[in-house]
């Protein structure tokens, strides 16, 4: 744990020292939970919702992206549920007065038997070695086997507790595991109580006349709120899906984790509308479609795994999760849920008005069914910079520290170097800064020695460095250096646009 929380610590620190992420307001000591991104965040964060609006929208010739407003007329949180329904169950601590989510404190508990399950699967497959069948041990060895029975135990009750909105029942569960303040240490717990998460505000100025609004919690129901907008002007035929980024807001209880759980943040969400009776096909082939899409950036098929709910949103019919390996474990990354056609026929009863898709082949019209896939922005981005953080030992002994960003998400993708500062080496730089920068964000640097640039790029991700020095004057070819392997290279200056269009295009990514 110690060895995880220090890995956290550093992807942090790092992502304040190379201009990635502050916290908000840092000069008035910060806001809880809520983050800015720096001039390397903010490309970062960027290139990765480009990354996933054009394999979305551009890749796909049946799914178009709109901008909804924050602000959406207050009927839609009564018909979408989030009024009455959106809350977290939460429980003080007593003694330490910290406040927690209910359900969290039960699957982290729950968890940690499970890590004691793993460990004991790794510990005996030391002990076997090649003669190891895991699923042999899983069945039979007494510790694990009550240690899962407990698990499934548990996993039971959790659901029962949330279905049932059993409030009194949830906290009993706590008592029963003995579940401590990870604080104060003590059992000593407030009754669960429900909290609503939406943020509230006002529209309009004097006090009679104010309308209440929220800010939206989620972005999905500006796109359902469009449906026959867009499947009109777009002349859509289903099947077909909507997608859009933007802000959301909640209210969350427990706000930890840096920006894993944030009050603001950004989502990153498809709704796709097909036929009802299909939408477990889709559901089967959007899983898979998202699961490719987070592998081909490259980080590791180890890092990523599915999480099926026990307990499905009142909306679903089916629901999973695509869980990445953070620095503090598995935890959601992505939802993909098939949500029926529980928001639009809500849509259609307060509203009053038809949101239905006339079907031409079968001459009738119906409410599609809805499988969506919802991915926060900033998780991603925690994803993709915690895992690409690593401490180097090279050959010769020494360490380096490098952002191993995949390199069509980096926010600069170049550095180019003049050796020295002089002999008109500077302004052929700058002559390949100007060439490079209608394709690529690229950065000139001229300061202490050229071993010292290399590790600053490599410490804040810039995937290629050019260097230009004396032979340039001569022959026209620079030094192209890659960040992962360290390889140096001679190339022509006028080969660069293209090795570099060629290592940098989303086609080479995505396919
Ligand atoms: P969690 O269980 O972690 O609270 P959720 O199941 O409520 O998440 P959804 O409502 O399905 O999340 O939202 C879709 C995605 O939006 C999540 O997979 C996550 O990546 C992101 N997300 C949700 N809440 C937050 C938050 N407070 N801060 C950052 N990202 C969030």
């Amino acid at each position: 744990m110690a060895n995880q929380d220090d890995t956290f610590k550093k992807v942090i620190a790092h992502a304040k020292e190379y201009g990635y992420i502050f916290q908000s307001s840092e000069i008035y000591d910060g806001l809880s939970a809520v983050y800015d991104y720096g001039q390397n965040g903010a490309e970062l964060k960027k290139n990765i919702r480009d990354y996933w609006w054009k394999s979305m929208v551009q890749m796909h010739q049946n799914i178009v992206g709109i901008d909804a407003a924050i602000f959406m007329h207050p009927t839609t949180w009564k018909a979408s549920g989030h009024v009455d329904a959106f809350n977290d169950p939460l429980i003080d601590n007593k003694d330490s007065k910290k406040r927690y989510r209910a359900d969290v404190l039960v699957e982290d508990y729950r968890e940690k038997i499970q890590q004691k399950i793993d460990k004991d699967i790794t510990k005996a497959k030391k002990r076997f070695g090649d003669a190891f069948n895991e699923n042999e041990f899983v069945t039979t060895n007494p510790n694990v086997l009550r240690r899962q029975k407990q698990i499934d135990e548990i996993t039971v009750e959790l659901t029962r507790v949330q279905e049932e909105n059993d409030l009194e029942g949830f906290k009993q569960l706590i008592v029963d595991l003995e579940i401590v303040c990870p604080v104060s240490g003590s059992k000593n717990w407030t009754d669960v109580r429900q909290f609503n998460l939406m943020f509230g505000t006002k529209l309009g100025a004097s006090a009679d006349s104010a309308m209440d609004l929220y800010l939206r919690p989620e972005t999905a129901q500006g796109i359902f709120v469009n449906f026959l907008n867009v499947q009109k002007t777009g002349r859509m035929k289903i099947p077909f899906g909507i997608a859009q980024t933007g802000k959301a807001f909640r209210n969350e209880i427990v706000a930890r984790q840096f920006i894993f759980r944030m009050r603001e943040f950004e989502q990153m969400e498809m709704q796709f509308f097909v036929k009802p009776g299909e939408e477990l096909k889709w559901y089967e082939y959007w899983k898979e479609t998202r699961l490719k899409w987070h592998m081909s950036l490259g980080m590791g098929e180890e890092n990523y795994r599915f999480h099926d709910h026990d307990k499905l949103a009142h909306y679903a019919n089916a629901a999973a999760d695509i869980e990445f390996n953070f620095p503090f474990g598995f935890k959601e990354l992505e939802g993909i849920h098939s949500r029926t056609d529980f928001d639009l026929k809500a849509h259609e009863e307060y509203s009053g008005k038809k949101l239905k898709f006339f079907d031409p082949q079968l001459n009738e019209s119906y409410v599609p069914y809805v499988v969506e896939t919802s991915i926060g922005l900033d998780r991603m981005f925690l994803a993709v910079f915690s895992k690409s953080l690593q401490e180097e030992t090279l050959d010769d002994g020494s360490t380096r520290t490098v952002l191993k960003l995949p390199n069509i998400l980096a926010p600069i993708k170049v550095a180019v170097f003049p050796l020295v500062k002089k002999d008109g080496l500077p302004d052929i730089a700058q002559q390949i800064i100007d060439d490079l920068k209608w394709e690529h964000t690229v950065l000139y640097d001229e300061k202490d020695a050229v071993g010292k640039r290399y590790r600053r790029q490599d410490a804040a991700g810039t995937p290629f460095c050019i260097t230009v020095d004396h032979e340039t004057l001569e022959n026209q070819t620079v030094t192209l250096r890659e960040r992962d392997s360290m390889k140096q290279k001679r190339v022509k200056i006028v080969d660069l646009p293209s090795i570099l269009s060629e290592e940098l295009s989303i086609k080479k990514w995505l396919n």
